[in-house]
Parts: C-alpha cells; structure tokens; sequence
C-alpha cells in the first residue's frame, strides 16, 4: 500500500450523519469514532469486514453517543483497545447509561443495549503506534461536548491529517446544548493555530475540509450566542416565542443546512451559559 486509506461511513439523518472513520493501513484497521444506531453500526462493522484485515484499535474522540455508541458493535467478543482521552473516558461514564435513559424511548432497539467503554486512557499529547500509524491525542476540554479532543494522524512521511470529532461541523447546525460556547470559541483558536498546517481535518458531521471549517465554526458560534444574548434579555432562557426567530437567524447564516432542529436544541443551554457569564444583558442595542 501506498499508505493508509481513510474510509468514511455516513449515517443517514435519523443517524445524524454522523461520520465513523476506517483508516486502513498495510497489517489492520483503526476505526475513529462509531456512530449512534444500530443499523449504522451494523453497516459500519459490515464495511469493516469487506476490508478483511483485522481491527487494531478503536479510537473515540468525544463523549457523544453518536461517537462512543457503536465501540461494542466492533468490538464484539474481541479484545480490542478502546483508546480516549482519560477525560473523554470519564464522561462516558458519568453520561452513557443516562443518555440511553434519555432516548431509548425515541429510537427503541436503535439504541444499543449496552455500551462498551474505552479501556485505554491517553493524556494529553500521547501517541499511539499501530505499524505506519501514529496517532496523537490532543486534549481541548469542554467545547461541543464536556471533553473535547482531537486525534491526529502521522503516515510515513505523509502529510498530517486530522481526525477531529465535533469541534467543527461541516456543513450542518451543530450541537450546542452542552452549554460550553464560551470554551468551544477558545478551543477553536487553539485549533486554528495547531491545525493550520494539516491538509485535511475529518470531522464528526460533513465532509473533509481543510482548516477554514474551523474559523466558519467559530463565526457561527458568536452569531448564535448573539441572537441567544439579545433573545434571552438576560434570563437563562429563550422564552417559546423567540425561539422561532432564533431559528429563522441560523438557518439564515447556513442556508439549507441539515440538522436544524438542533438549533433550538441548545437555546436554552447558551442562554444559561451567557446570563451565568453576567453577559447576557451587555451591549444590548
Ligand atoms: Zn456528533
């Protein structure tokens, strides 16, 4: 082989398209977050198969179920590591049980019956090797979710990619509800000078991009927490009859982008983050 192959598994919109990655190298495959429903797991394990080369790792960027849900569906019985940063790990811990809680309702047996939890802990700047790979973990804190981190990958020379979970969507609304817009907008200038030599970031939702994903994500960030500032007045909350508005201002910012439903998914969230902040009623007009 000339070097790895990164091979992308997109879910389709119940499965919020989320991407899981395959790269594979000459001796195996790593696997780069896993996806959020059965059938998407299934598919992703099916497209691992087709591959016939063993899985050497697992990697999981951030504690999403979107991201951690399918680690049992490749593992199955095996022995595999599960590497995440020991903050990444921790959350799955704290959160996985109840978000099953929270949405088995919804999605029924889409939702995996247990979960599997990584059981190789990185700190921040470790590698790992697997042949011609090396994959650094770089740990960011909260930012889309309560632990963010990145992984990025080295091949023999070539150059670096990056493999970055949800530190920047690509093309659809993002997920805000977390309430960490403040510390997501330091890591994304964090991000933008680590990164800024890396050809190409795979991120958790939308296509490849280069760098630039991450200053569109920073400037969707502060038009949102704007809106939520002037529409909340303050409070730690955007009162119902706002949140029509709020909508018509993202889905004006990214026209035509899917998963706006999650715009009003974290209105409340940011409005809380801002009137915590005491910056909700700064600057208003
Ligand atoms: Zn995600």
């Amino acid at each position: 082989m000339a070097g790895p192959v990164i091979h992308t598994y997109r879910a389709a919109e119940p499965g919020l398209f989320v991407n899981s990655y395959l790269v594979e190298a000459e001796a195996g495959v790593v696997a780069v977050d896993t996806g959020l429903l059965v059938s998407d797991i299934e598919a992703l394990r099916a497209r691992l198969r087709a591959l016939h080369k063993p899985l050497l790792a697992i990697l999981v960027t951030h504690p999403h179920p979107d991201h951690f849900n399918g680690v049992l569906g490749l593992v199955q019985d095996k022995e595999v590591p599960v590497y995440a940063a020991a903050s990444v790990a921790r959350v799955i811990e704290e959160i996985a049980e109840a978000k099953r809680e929270q949405w088995s309702p919804t999605y029924g047996a889409e939702w995996p019956a247990k979960t599997y939890y990584p059981n190789s802990l990185l700190s921040d700047r470790a590698q790992v090797r697997f042949g011609e790979l090396t994959f650094t973990v770089r740990v960011l804190g909260p930012a889309e979710s309560h632990a963010d981190s990145y992984f990025l990958l080295a091949a023999d020379g070539r150059a670096p990619v990056a493999f970055t979970g949800d530190l920047a969507f690509h093309g659809t609304h993002p997920y805000t509800a977390d309430g960490h817009s403040a510390s997501w907008l330091a890591a994304l200038d964090t991000l933008a000078d680590e990164l800024a030599g890396v050809g190409t970031l795979y991120p958790g939702h939308g296509g490849p991009a280069g760098p630039g994903v991450l200053a569109e994500q920073r400037r969707y960030l502060l038009h949102y927490r704007e809106i939520v500032r002037r529409l909340s007045g303050g409070e730690a909350t955007v009162p119902p009859s706002a949140r029509a508005e709020l909508d018509r201002a993202m889905q004006a910012f990214l026209p035509g982008a899917p998963l706006s439903w999650m715009i009003g998914l974290g209105a409340d969230a940011v409005a809380g983050e801002l009137a915590a902040a005491g910056l909700a009623g700064a600057g208003v007009s």
